[in-house]
């Protein structure tokens, strides 16, 4: 048997936790239209993402695509764009490519039950939990970083597996404002029992919280041991020609797929990032001398980019890979999906701001 809440704790925890959302809850985009596109967009994008981060992002994008049936319309290129700096591509990729499927299978509506859900790209136990509980207004579970650690407090867990987290999670939700309660619970995680100092003095579940009575709430959960981020180094190759730059654009699978980027091998080898761009853009180079570095850190990979100025040896943008090889000019540039890390590479080299 694993962590518990009784059940009279259960009904504490719900009546207030609700009672204080309804007073306390912030203003936010997404809260004002339970549209499902809507939730989905936002629940997709704030994943591994500050509120803060989203909110521009989500206005922008819903600007754009305004519902379903024009994300499923969307060029790639298009979504990324507009992506563009929030990290996790594939969320993007995998938005527009459940879009075309809702589309083509479900008649533009996203589905209600959980394994039509589930059978979409992108969509995790906790995104279909969060349309199925806010969109839909199912007693359906979710469980993100906040609502694990308000959880594993609230029972004193020092660790608290994945089956164990939904099971409470699932046996927390009330059948009466799922949506409101399941985001009263987040809520909470984010301002008031964050990860340090959590605010128990001002908790409204404080009463039914078994960390609390520990006199230690923030030793709950016990902190995970962190892996170190690898360390990576790679060297990228600026080429201006005539006032453009040569860009490429990744493969659209895997980690920043889809988006542009100046040609760079991990190897740091010259004769490696020439055969690179001989081989995906016709254009003949020769690497010249270093142009500046940036360090850019993913979930998993400290990446040291060393940049290096490309000497033009001739030859054309070959036919068959013109579209994925560009000579970009600047004003160009500001238009193509390119990542934090490009564009810090981009100004490094002075051709972005
Ligand atoms: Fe978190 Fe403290 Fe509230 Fe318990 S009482 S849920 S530890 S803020």
């Amino acid at each position: 048997m694993g962590a518990t809440l009784p059940r009279s704790r259960r009904d504490t925890v719900r009546r207030r936790l609700l009672a204080w959302y309804r007073r306390e809850r912030r203003d936010l985009p997404w809260r004002r239209d339970a549209d499902p596109y809507r939730v989905w967009l936002s629940e997709t994008m704030l994943q591994q993402t500050r509120v803060d981060t989203v909110v521009p992002y989500y206005e922008r994008f819903l600007a754009r695509f305004p519902d379903l049936g024009a994300l499923a319309a969307a060029d790639e290129e298009d979504v990324l764009r507009l992506w563009a700096g929030l990290g996790y591509y594939a969320r993007a990729r995998n938005l527009r490519r459940a879009a075309q499927i809702v589309v083509r299978e479900h008649g533009g509506a996203l589905p209600r039950d959980a394994d039509a859900l589930a059978a979409l790209p992108g969509v995790g136990r906790y995104t279909a939990g969060a349309l199925r509980s806010i969109a839909f207004k199912q007693p359906a579970a979710i469980v993100d970083g906040n609502v694990r650690r308000v959880l594993s407090r609230l029972c004193a867990a020092p660790r608290l597996p994945d089956a164990d987290a939904w099971r409470l999670a699932g046996e927390l939700v009330p059948a009466r404002a799922p949506d409101e309660f399941n985001q009263a619970l987040m809520e909470l995680g984010a301002l008031v029992c964050t990860p340090r100092n959590p605010a128990c003095p001002r908790c409204p579940v404080a009463a039914a919280c078994e960390a609390r009575a520990s006199g230690e709430p923030e030793a709950f959960p016990a902190p995970a041991r962190k892996s170190r981020a690898r360390t990576v180094h790679a060297v990228a190759g600026v080429l201006v020609r005539r006032g453009r730059v040569l860009l490429l654009r990744r493969p659209s699978r895997g980690l920043l797929g889809g988006l542009w980027e100046i040609p760079n091998v991990s190897d740091q080898s010259a004769a490696a990032l020439s055969a690179l761009v001989r081989e995906r853009s016709g254009l003949r180079v020769a690497a010249g001398e270093p142009v500046g570095a940036v360090r850019h850190l993913f979930s998993h990979i400290d990446l040291r980019l060393g940049l290096v100025r490309l000497e033009d040896r001739g030859g054309r943008l070959s036919p068959a890979e013109r579209g994925d090889a560009r000579l970009c000019t600047r004003a160009e540039l500001g238009e193509l999906p390119l990542s934090r890390l490009m564009k810090k590479a981009l100004a490094e080299a002075g051709l972005h701001s």
